[in-house]
Formats: structure tokens, C-alpha cells, sequence
């Protein structure tokens, strides 16, 4: 069963050459890099707020030192590598077939994996910026710092990800759907799409074939061409 819907899937891919592959925490996970609203009790032991207060841009703003100890923490995966998934999906750009990457991860892994097209939602943990003079800093800036990574003009380095409160860049939601829009397969993996922006997102799909890749059930299941409730590196190790 789960063999003839991967064969379906190698065909559409083969017979497609505009495919836009959305993905979420899910892609990761097989890098060791963990989904962090799967909140164990181990958050409510060493911190005393949950992992979304904590992640905000208002606590970020107030408890800057703190919210730094977390991050650095739970959120920074240096040794992580890509796994199946993101190397796959690399090496369809790399043939013409695959058109964008739409991820919700913040990790750099589809870059590192050798994809181009990347359209990061949530901005990437290895870019950071001065709030002041906007000078960029790669990841080494917040490693490094003892405990506020500060710039060179003493302004406050934040990381370039979107904190809860904080809107989307408009420019990467525009390019996305646009590339959703344009897709003649569309391939959504490893995501509930139960949170802003990806159940928003994949509205904008309209032509060709919707495949859904989730482990667990997801309120769009009815609306997939294709269905396949397995893990990523399952499906895309056989592709
Ligand atoms: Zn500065």
C-alpha cells in the first residue's frame, strides 16, 4: 500500500517539472533537531515560561538575556546535517523539476543540503542583525557572546527569525505564493498545517496535484490527491 503510493508519487514527479515542496518541523526532525512545540517537561523544569512566551517578541524585548539562554539552548542545532529529505529535494532543483522550497524551519538545512530557492517563512537562525545600524552577523556573533550579543556600535544583535507577535516579511509571502500558485505539484511534508501561515499558504494551490506527507492526521487530508501517512525519510529514501 505504502509502496504503490510512493510509486504514484515518483511518477507525478517524473512527469512534473514545476514542483514546489512545502515542509515544516517534520523535515527536521530527522536531523535531530526536535519540533520545539512538542514541549516536554523538561522546558517547565529548567525554564519558567512555556516555549511560546519565551519565543515572543516582547519577551525578547524585556527579558533579552533569557530569552537568549533558551534559544542558544533549544533552538541552535550547529552539527546538524540534512537528512534524505532535504538532499532529495536538493537534487530536484538541481534537475529543473523543483521550483521553490517553502519551509516554516528556521535551521539553514535545504541551503546546506544544496537547494537554491529557499523561501524561508520564519527567517533562518544563521543570519543575525544589529537593531541599530542593521549590520549582519553570521551565528558565531550569538554563540560567542556571553550572554547579549551586542554590535560593534553597541546596538542589541537580534537573530533574523520571526519571534511570536512579529508579522511575516511580505516580499518571501509573496514569493511563495507565487510559486504555489504556479505549481504543478505540490508536495506538503512534514507539517500539521494547523498554524499561520501554512494553512493560508496552500489556499493559493490551484492547478495540478496536492500530496500530503504527515505522520499524523492533518484537517487537509480530504483535499490531497495523494496521502501518504508516513515519515519523510521513508517516503523520499525510496524516491
Ligand atoms: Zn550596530
Amino acid at each position: 500500500m505504502l509502496k504503490e503510493k510512493i510509486n504514484q508519487l515518483k511518477q507525478w514527479i517524473t512527469e512534473s517539472d514545476s514542483i514546489v515542496f512545502f515542509g515544516g518541523a517534520g523535515v527536521s526532525t530527522e536531523s535531530g533537531i526536535p519540533d520545539f512545540r512538542s514541549v516536554d517537561g523538561l522546558y517547565h523544569l529548567k525554564y519558567d515560561y512555556p516555549p511560546e512566551t519565551i519565543l515572543s517578541h516582547s519577551f525578547f524585548m524585556r527579558n533579552t538575556d533569557e530569552f537568549y539562554m533558551f534559544y542558544k539552548d533549544k533552538m541552535i542545532y550547529e552539527k546538524a546535517n540534512p537528512n534524505i529529505t532535504h538532499l532529495k529535494l536538493a537534487e530536484m532543483e538541481d534537475q529543473g523539476k523543483l521550483k521553490a522550497v517553502v519551509t516554516q524551519n528556521i535551521d539553514g538545512l535545504h541551503q546546506k543540503a544544496g537547494s537554491k530557492n529557499v523561501l524561508e517563512l520564519h527567517g533562518s537562525v544563521l543570519r543575525n542583525y544589529c537593531m541599530k545600524c542593521h549590520q549582519f552577523y553570521a551565528i558565531e556573533k550569538i554563540m560567542e557572546a556571553k550572554n547579549i550579543p551586542t554590535c560593534e556600535c553597541g546596538g542589541i544583535v537580534k537573530p533574523d527569525v520571526v519571534l511570536y507577535e512579529e508579522g511575516l516579511d511580505d516580499t518571501i509571502v509573496s514569493k511563495a505564493i507565487n510559486a504555489i500558485s504556479k505549481a504543478d505539484l505540490f508536495i506538503i511534508g512534514g507539517t500539521s498545517l494547523s498554524v499561520y501561515p501554512a494553512s493560508g499558504l496552500i489556499r493559493y494551490y490551484s492547478k495540478g496535484k496536492m500530496v500530503l506527507i504527515n505522520k499524523s492526521v492533518t484537517s487537509y487530508d480530504k483535499d490531497a490527491d495523494l496521502l501518504i501517512q508516513a515519515g519523510l525519510g521513508e517516503v523520499f529514501s525510496i524516491l
